[in-house]
């Protein structure tokens, strides 16, 4: 039987206590209701849903799938009741603009609600969190008219929301796409097939929309050349209703390791009547708006994960006796020891718990950068939040993705063979966790995207929004008696970091390869550093307060074991990352095959 406990104490600490949000937020408009008060009693409506429903349905999500017949897809009932209850508790609104009956709470409660949501049901979290990146995009690129018409259905749960880039010859590479749009009156009608679309068919809503990208006849050949389209799946009517069925139809659904319980759907467009997102060409822009939204929500998902597998693994590790304390005996009057006696049993454990910290503190950290971006008054700021944004959004999603697959791993290994089992719940974990690395572009992507992208942008602008703060940091507590063990080692990967980016920025500018082969050890290091400085941000807090109590002591621990055991691999990441391209790019491409003939020399 799975055990969850909605991590509230470590958000209060987070939120309140590191970050101090409610000075953050305070003025910025139509946030007026996020008190902390109101935040607390909607955490605690959240965790009653998420366990009463969320988690009760999630084996059944995984055991009984989501099932097709004849075009229609069919959710489990227990996770189709899970849906429901939260969007008639409105809570499934918490992230939408007043303006279209939202409740407009700061971004930063959201990393709150996504965490439980993925560590409950990460197949129902992701079959409604597309909703979301839906109402983003169009909110930020459609024409008023189609805001008016689309975005309050989305809060309110009658319309749900997909994204439609992948087919089957492409992926990663959207330039090579061939689904096509053709003008018609005001209109587009939109022709081709997509795969691996999740949500794009089920019966947990009236209606689904479907933001799918195409190109248009005059479109420019490659990624240039893609514009986005709303496609609904029943025509609106003029008065809001419900008008005739779309030509959108799935035509599969896919087998898969993980997330049964959300359907992978292979659709149809076949002459669709669509309407255009944002300008003409100009649709990855706009898909990646929802995107970015989106691949924080991804790294949540990792988060999420990583977090009900470190709960349950951490139950079974106090529970279990086997062997003795390498000391002598901690329980005589048992047969055995309890797990968590065992070094190696605690090493696991607290490497979870140390990565798992410092993932949340680095994603309220980024939300609260978001609100920053979208409401403070002074434009500057504006700015330099949006860049920070841009730059810890691969950061985010690629990090706390891999995490979420290595902890959900290393959590099914305290159970040993009970772990492997299904009885226990952890191997569904770990295969749920495994799709998050890939989607939402893979990890190496992510990669690039910080290697290629970001870090040249602005002549290492978006860096620098990163970088100065953590040096400025560094210079107000170096003379701190606490924090001086954390604030060297910090200071040392810290520079480290800078020196790999200049590294990679001169070696990178004759030859690319260089880019291509360092990108994800950059990516590492770039995420532990990253992580490092949440850490110090957290442990600030923690020795200001350690004599409160017992709470403060033990994140002082669990962040000495990051210092001491994690931090240090940003040192092999550099030293990967200095011997270039060079031996990767020389072997031949048949000496990649392992030899399959005998030799018949001695
Ligand atoms: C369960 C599931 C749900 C999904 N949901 C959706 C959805 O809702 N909407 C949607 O549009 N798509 C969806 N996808 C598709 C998913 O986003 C893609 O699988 C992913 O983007 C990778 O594309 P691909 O599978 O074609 O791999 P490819 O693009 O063929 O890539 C294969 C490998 O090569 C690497 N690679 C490719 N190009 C490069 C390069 N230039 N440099 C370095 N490495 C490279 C990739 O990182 C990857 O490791 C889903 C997929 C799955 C499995």
């Amino acid at each position: 039987m799975v055990e969850y406990k909605a991590p509230k104490r470590e958000y209060e600490f987070i939120l309140r206590e590191v970050l101090d949000i409610e000075k953050e937020l305070a003025g910025y408009e139509n946030y007026e209701e996020a008190t902390w008060d109101m935040i607390e009693m909607i955490a605690d409506q959240y965790d009653e849903i998420a366990r009463e429903y969320w988690l009760s349905s999630n084996a059944e999500g995984d055991t009984v799938g989501a099932t097709f017949d004849s075009g229609k897809v069919t959710i489990s009932p227990g996770m189709k009741e899970a849906a429901k209850v939260v969007i008639e508790s409105g809570l499934s609104s918490l992230f939408g603009h007043k303006k279209y009956g939202g409740m407009e709470f700061p971004n930063v409660i959201n990393t709150y609600t996504d965490e439980l949501c993925c560590s409950t049901n990460m197949s129902l979290g992701t079959l409604m969190g597309l909703t979301k990146g839906g109402y983003h995009c169009l909110h930020n690129y459609g024409s008023e008219e189609l805001k008016d018409i689309y975005l309050p259905k989305f809060l309110n749960g009658e319309y749900f929301a997909t994204m439609c880039l992948t087919e089957a010859h492409c992926g990663t590479d959207l330039g090579l796409i061939r689904t096509k749009a053709v003008p018609e009156n005001e209109a587009f009608r939109v022709s081709g097939q997509k795969i691996f679309i999740t949500a794009g068919e089920h019966d947990l809503s009236d209606n689904i929309i479907h933001l799918v990208l195409a190109k248009l006849p005059d479109a420019p050949p490659g990624a240039k050349g893609i514009s986005l389209f709303l496609v609904p799946k029943i025509l609106v009517n003029d008065d809001g209703s419900l008008g005739d069925r779309n030509g959108v139809n799935c035509v599969s659904i896919e087998e898969k390791m993980g997330v049964h319980g959300s359907p992978t759907c292979v659709l149809s467009f076949e002459d669709s009547l669509g309407y255009l997102v944002g300008e003409p060409h100009k649709g990855l822009e706009a898909m990646f708006s929802m995107m970015n939204n989106e691949r924080i929500a991804v790294g949540m998902q990792g988060l999420g994960v990583a977090e009900i597998s470190y709960q349950n693994a951490l139950l079974y590790a106090k529970d279990r006796l086997q062997g003795r304390d390498l000391k002598g005996a901690k329980k005589p009057s048992e047969e055995a020891d309890p797990l968590l006696v065992h070094p190696d049993i605690r090493r696991m454990l607290l490497r979870a718990k140390a990565l798992i910290d410092s993932s949340r503190m680095l994603s309220a950290w980024t939300a609260l950068a978001i609100d920053r971006s979208v409401k403070d008054p002074d434009e500057n700021i504006r700015r330099a939040n949006n860049d920070l944004v841009e730059l810890m959004t691969p950061i985010i999603k690629s990090i706390l993705t891999d995490y979420g697959v290595e902890i959900s791993s290393e959590m099914l290994q305290i159970f040993g063979g009970h772990g492997y089992i299904r009885e226990y719940g952890m191997e569904q974990f770990y295969r749920d966790a495994r799709i998050a690395p890939i989607w939402e572009g893979t990890n190496g992507i992510q990669a690039m995207d910080l290697a290629g992208r970001k870090m040249p942008q602005g002549m290492g602008r978006l860096l620098r929004r990163f970088f100065h703060p953590a040096l400025a940091f560094i210079e107000v507590n170096r003379g701190d008696e606490n924090l001086k063990e954390f604030v060297i080692p910090f200071e040392k990967a810290l520079k480290g970091l800078q020196k790999t980016s200049m590294f990679m920025a001169q070696k990178g500018l004759s030859n690319p390869y260089e880019i291509g082969a360092a990108a994800s050890d950059y990516m590492k290091q770039f995420g532990l550093v990253s992580m490092g400085y949440m850490w110090l941000l957290m442990l600030k807090t923690a020795f200001l307060k350690q004599d409160e109590d017992d709470f403060y002591k033990n994140k002082i621990i669990i962040g000495r074991f990051f210092f001491e055991r994690i931090l240090p691999e940003t040192l092999s990441r550099a030293i990967a990352i200095g011997t270039g391209s060079k031996t990767m790019m020389s072997l031949p491409d048949d000496g990649f095959e392992s030899a399959n003939k005998f030799s018949g020399k001695a």
